[in-house]
C-alpha cells in the first residue's frame, strides 16, 4: 500500500473522529438543558404545594371563624331560654341550640379533614423539596463535569484537527479534491472492498475491476463512486 493511500485512509478514519466529536460537543448543551428543566420543573412542583398549603390553612381559618359564629349564636340562645316565658318559646330556643351544636359537629369534622389534607401536603412539599434539593446538586455536578469533558474534548478536537492538516499535506491536491467532493456527498469517500465487493454499499465487484483493486489502483465504485482500496492486513469483513 503506498503513503498516499495510507494518508488517504487514515484522513478518512480522522475526519470520522472528528464528527463523532462534533456531534458529541453539540449534544452536551442539549443534554444540560434537558437538566435544567427537570429542575425548573421541580421547583414548579415546591412553588405549587407550598400554595397549596396556604389556601388549606386559609380554608380552615375561616373555618374557626364559622366556628366562632355559631358559638355565638349559641351562647346567645343560652341567654334566652332563661329569660323565656313560655314552654314553647323553651323548646323552640333549645331546638336552636340542638341544630347549633350539630352544626358545629359538622365544621369540627370539616376542621379535622382539613387538618388531614395539610399533613398530606406538608409530607408532598417536603419530598417535592428534597428532590430538588438532590437535583440541584445533580445539576451542579453535571455542569462541573460537563465544563471539564469539553475542555478535553475540545484539547481532542484540536489535536484531530492538526492531524487532519498533517495528513491533507500528504495527498496530491487532485486526490484531495476527489476525496473532499465524494466524502462531501457520501459521508466517506474510501471504501474498503472485502469478498471481492464494495465495504459501502455491498455491491460486487466485476472480476476486472476487483483485479486492478487488488493491484493498488484507487478506483471509484460503480455503484456508489467511492473510491475502492484492498488491504490484505485487514479482516475480511470489516464493519464499514
Ligand atoms: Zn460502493
Amino acid at each position: 500500500m503506498n503513503d498516499e493511500l495510507l494518508a488517504l485512509i487514515q484522513l478518512q478514519e480522522t475526519d470520522q473522529k472528528i464528527r463523532q466529536l462534533r456531534a458529541e460537543i453539540s449534544a452536551l448543551p442539549k443534554r444540560l438543558a434537558a437538566l435544567e428543566e427537570k429542575l425548573a420543573r421541580q421547583k414548579t412542583g415546591v412553588e405549587s404545594a407550598t400554595k397549596a398549603i396556604k389556601e388549606e390553612d386559609a380554608k380552615r381559618r375561616r373555618l374557626e371563624s364559622d366556628l366562632k359564629d355559631v358559638q355565638q349564636k349559641i351562647a346567645k340562645f343560652r341567654e334566652q331560654s332563661s329569660s323565656v316565658k313560655t314552654n314553647e318559646q323553651f323548646h323552640a330556643v333549645q331546638h336552636e341550640i340542638s341544630f347549633a351544636e350539630a352544626e358545629i359537629a359538622k365544621i369540627e369534622d370539616r376542621e379535622l379533614e382539613s387538618m388531614e389534607r395539610s399533613e398530606q401536603l406538608e409530607a408532598g412539599l417536603r419530598a417535592a423539596q428534597q428532590e430538588f434539593t438532590d437535583h440541584t446538586k445533580v445539576v451542579e455536578l453535571e455542569k462541573e463535569t460537563a465544563r471539564k469533558s469539553s475542555e478535553e474534548q475540545q484539547k481532542h478536537l484540536a489535536g484531530l484537527n492538526a492531524d487532519r492538516e498533517r495528513l491533507r499535506g500528504q495527498i496530491a491536491e487532485t486526490r484531495l479534491a476527489n476525496y473532499d467532493r465524494i466524502s462531501g456527498s457520501k459521508g466517506t469517500a474510501l471504501a474498503h472492498v472485502a469478498d471481492q465487493s464494495c465495504g459501502a454499499c455491498r455491491m460486487a465487484l466485476r472480476p476486472q475491476l476487483w483485479n486492478q483493486v487488488r493491484m493498488g489502483d484507487l478506483i471509484p465504485c460503480e455503484s456508489c463512486g467511492r473510491l475502492l482500496y484492498f488491504d490484505q492486513e485487514l479482516p475480511p469483513h470489516p464493519a464499514e
